[in-house]
């Protein structure tokens, strides 16, 4: 196995990646089903990611990220995309659709940012039509600004409160975006200033 291979997760479906896979690279041309059908609709899949900017604006792509304005995050989250579609950086430019607000996924569902909720589900609706993307990254984050203004710090003063109030708040945007979109499938986490992601739910 790769030493670029996350084991810091059980949830290993969610890091599958071309490194650990066994050598079946040239089955399948699936791009769907990329978490959940196994190794050779994977690597498959993998391989169809590769064409970068050629692609149209319309088409096939792998999923939208939904992240949190927070600049200390811009490259860790990209570098964890890349882990997770389990393909080089530079091969993975221009193969995922981004949603970024503060907060993230917080943005997205808490009450205190109301007036941006509209946006990010019509987004949403539009990069599953035209992007035709199978999952949502929702990724949150420690020491998240946003967070604190939406919970209060003293929801978040200690790493297991953190954790507890972004849970629950990961856990309402994955029923609403099941709600919304029932065809996708959704994986949330928790990252911290390293890059590495406690996977909700
Ligand atoms: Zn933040």
């Amino acid at each position: 196995m790769n030493p670029s291979c996350p084991t810091d997760t059980a949830d290993t479906s969610a890091y599958s990646c071309l490194c650990c896979a066994p050598n079946s690279l040239s089955a399948g041309h699936t791009r769907r089903g990329f978490l959940g059908l196994g190794t050779a609709a994977l690597a498959g899949g993998l391989l169809a990611t590769t064409a970068g900017p050629a692609q149209a604006a319309s088409g096939n792509y792998e999923a939208m990220l939904v992240n949190c304005i927070d600049p200390r995050f811009t490259t860790l989250s990209w570098q964890y995309m890349g882990l997770l579609h389990g393909i080089a950086r530079d091969k993975l430019a221009d193969n995922y659709s981004q949603f970024v607000f503060a907060g993230g996924p917080i943005g997205a569902i808490h009450p205190k940012f109301a007036a941006w909720h509209n946006t990010f589900w019509e987004n949403l609706d539009i990069t599953v039509s035209l992007h035709h993307i199978p999952r949502v990254v929702a990724l949150t984050h420690r020491d998240c600004g946003a967070a604190k203004l939406a919970f209060g710090d003293a929801k978040v003063a200690t790493k297991e409160e953190e954790t507890h109030a972004h849970a629950e708040a990961l856990m309402a945007f994955r029923a609403a975006v099941i709600k919304r979109q029932p065809k996708l499938s959704v994986i949330t986490g928790i990252m911290d200033l390293t890059g590495k992601v406690d996977l909700i739910g």
